[in-house]
């Protein structure tokens, strides 16, 4: 069977299950057999129902007495049988599945599967797993003289539970897996050579141990022989990435004129961090080098990444050539314009700004005066202008902005756009430097996979000292005394957030109306007498700034906003960080917002309140009272919820991890040692064609153009 057949020219799968199937990403032979279970149901106890306690989770073997469809109260079908195993009678119960009398009828032989419950004084299993057990293998009801099943694949061992969409049960894959994973497993051949896949399984054995392991170890040593694959894979490609990258050349190699930057050092409204000036002399190693920089510049919030930029676009400057800054939201951008042209502007240098409603202009106070601007762009700066540095959005990516010598790009808190918008910006220069920044704390797991093309610096240091914010995860009943703890602070001056939940990965209506909503309950039944604000990603973007101005000039109290618009804003007063529905949010993420409050001296309180309050949410948001470090909350997080959620994968389409796990450390290295080997002896790929080829398409993504 060709691996590459689509899956709607495989006999018994048919066009509606091929249609849904591409719902899951599987389209071809190999994409099905390359679907693996996230967990298994352990089956595996075959018993029989006197000798089994309630609660077990167990399979029997036995006879269908009787079965029969009927309806709830509220019009449900439910599927009652009676089952008997030799020794007990007991019920199965199935919902909403009425064509199951037409597959089972009296007399039948089944294996079922399922926990043993109690209703009404008499044995039960809902929704049992079952399976018939072949005609040729049954004659008697004693349970001893049914054959041990070896063929059961739904019932009777580990089953495999695979993630599933609308009309694709787990039951339907495992049926389709089981029939195709022979015939497709004598297709494929182990790519790895030799001496690499020593000690782990062959490929086609793992395959077929994912899905059907006879135990625990069996699935351990498949899913660790899978995860490698993965692991080595993106680490070849970063790897060539990296590579092909290293071999391009700059247009110019920077001089770095030591005096004129000490001088810009030394007119700093501050003294630079030893961390901060580390992470400069890192750069200025790239920037005097024959290739592009490719760097990822981490620090927690506040710990003055804008600076550090902004002394490479001076650098960049002072050797003729432009430098592009992107951030993720209007807001930023303006914060960054207004932040950067302070910097900038006495050394001569001319500072732009590019966003989607307006192009490059001078003044952000005086804009928003004027009405007028809109009709005539009477305040944009000419292009003819030519500013040294323009600071934007994605509308920076836009063919409408030309702009020539760019030998600087720089992407802030990168994780919000797309692999596509950088490689896009990255485009308008001529092999440029690039220095991505983001305030979300990488693991080294992660930085030596889904990074492991950019070198890593990291701002390890605050300015103002380890700021303090006392976290509190708030149960529901003293949400009373939290508001008026809230009041309390605010007449005493302070400033508040309140972040309101993240509803889907990116800002839609819904959020929105949901902020709206909670801004509208606290202005009139929490906090009549203070002044409240809305803030979020559909307001136009001239409120937008006319809010964030009234908030840090203080005529707003407590500032109501979608977790989409706050990165990065810097509200020196704000003490509290309220957020609502935490348990949406990962813990990286809660520290990023709370570091937002508490700095300069004044201690700074985040509130964390549940829409839901779940056990494990709870006890997952109580690390946040435990811990300061953002680091090891960042660890945590990638234990718990896994690396989509904290990196934004998803969004950014880098690496789609199906079964590896980021904090595997030892499996990384051994992946990443491998590849190197690989590479080195052999860094064309030519002797491994298999290898080559699967590379291309997972390049592809990592590729900066
Ligand atoms: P980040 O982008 O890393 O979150 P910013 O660059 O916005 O942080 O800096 C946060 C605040 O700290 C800004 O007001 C900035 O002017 C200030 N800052 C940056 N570096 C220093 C420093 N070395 N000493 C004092 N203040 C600093
Ligand atoms: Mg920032």
């Amino acid at each position: 069977m060709d691996l590459n057949l689509p899956l709607l020219r495989v006999p018994g799968v048919g066009s509606i299950y091929a249609q849904r199937l591409k719902r899951l990403n599987i389209f071809t032979v190999e994409d099905l057999i390359n679907h693996y279970p996230f967990r298994y149901d352990d089956f595996s106890k075959i018993t029989s129902a006197n000798e089994a306690k309630i609660g077990d989770i167990l399979t029997l073997q036995g006879e269908i007495w009787s079965i029969k469809n009927t309806y709830t109260r509220y019009g449900k079908v439910l599927t009652q049988a009676v089952f008997n195993d030799g020794t007990t009678s007991l019920n199965l119960t199935w919902f909403s599945s009425p064509w199951l009398t037409k597959q089972i009828e009296v007399g039948d032989k089944l294996q079922v599967s399922g926990k043993l419950n109690k209703y009404k004084s008499k044995l039960s299993i809902v929704a049992p797993q079952w399976e018939k057990l072949s005609r040729s293998t049954q004659d008697t009801s004693s349970v001893s003289t049914y054959p041990t099943v070896d063929v059961s694949i739904h019932t009777g061992r580990l089953v495999p539970v695979y993630p599933e969409t609308y009309g694709i049960t787990s039951k339907w894959l495992r049926t389709k897996i089981d029939k195709l994973l022979p015939l497709a497993l004598s297709q494929i051949e182990d790519f790895l050579p030799d001496d690499i896949g020593e000690r782990m399984l062959p490929l086609p054995q793992a395959l077929q141990m994912i899905h059907f392991p006879k135990n625990r170890e069996d699935a351990k040593k498949a899913k660790e022989r899978l995860s490698f694959d993965e692991l080595f894979f993106i680490q070849l490609a970063t790897l060539k990435v990296r590579m092909e990258w290293q071999e391009r050349k700059v247009v110019r190699i920077f001089k770095i004129d030591r005096q004129k930057l000490d001088s810009f050092i030394a007119n700093l409204p501050f003294k630079l961090t030893r961390a901060q000036l580390k992470v400069i002399e890192e750069i200025i190693t790239d920037l005097k080098m024959g290739q592009p920089m490719n760097r990822l510049l981490q620090g927690e919030v506040g710990s003055g990444k804008t600076v550090v930029a902004t002394l490479v676009m001076y650098l960049t400057h002072l050797n003729g050539l432009t430098s592009l800054l992107m951030a993720p939201t209007e807001i930023l951008a303006w914060q960054h314009y207004d932040t950067v042209k302070k910097l900038l502007e006495p050394f001569g240098i001319k500072v732009g700004i590019y966003t989607g409603s307006r192009k490059f202009t001078e003044n952000l106070e005086s804009r928003i005066m004027n009405k007028a601007f809109k009709k005539h762009n009477s305040l944009f700066l000419s292009i003819n202008s030519n500013p040294d540095v323009i600071i934007g959005t994605h509308a920076l990516l836009s063919d409408k902005l030309t702009t020539t010598d760019v030998g600087l790009v720089i992407v802030d808190e990168q994780q919000r756009f797309g692999v596509e918008q950088r490689s896009l910006l990255r485009l308008r220069a001529k092999v440029p430097h690039f220095l991505t920044m983001t305030a979300t704390p990488i693991p080294r797991t992660v930085a030596l996979t889904l990074y492991g093309d950019l070198d890593l610096s990291i701002i390890d240091e605050l300015p103002m000292g380890k700021r303090s914010v006392k976290t509190y995860v708030v149960p529901a009943h003293k949400r009373e005394d939290a508001y008026k703890f809230i009041t309390k602070k605010v007449l005493e001056g302070d400033q508040v957030f309140v972040i309101t939940p993240l509803i889907e990965e990116s800002e839609t209506l819904q959020s929105v109306k949901a902020a709206k909503k909670e801004y509208q309950r606290l202005q009139k039944e929490v906090f009549p007498g203070l002044k409240l604000g809305l803030l979020h990603g559909k307001l136009k973007s001239q409120e937008k700034e006319q809010v964030i101005k009234k908030f840090r000039e203080g005529q707003i109290d407590i500032l109501v906003s979608t977790s989409v618009v706050e990165v990065g804003m810097d509200i020196p007063n704000a003490t509290i960080m309220v957020v609502e529905g935490a348990e949406r949010f990962g813990l990286a993420q809660l520290h990023q917002l709370r570091g937002r409050v508490g700095r300069r001296k004044k201690a700074g309180f985040c509130l964390l309140f549940l829409s839901l309050e779940e056990k494990d949410s709870i006890y997952r948001l109580k690390n946040l009272e435990k811990f300061d470090d953002g680091l090891k909350l960042a660890e945590i997080d990638l234990k718990l919820r896994g690396a989509g959620e904290i990196y934004g994968i998803r969004q950014s389409g880098r690496f789609n991890l199906k079964i590896a796990e980021l904090f595997d450390l030892p499996l990384i290295e051994k992946a990443r040692g491998a590849a190197q080997k690989i590479i080195r002896d052999n860094p064309k790929l030519d002797k491994y064609p298999q290898l080559q080829s699967k590379l291309q398409s997972l390049i592809a993504n990592v590729a900066p153009d």
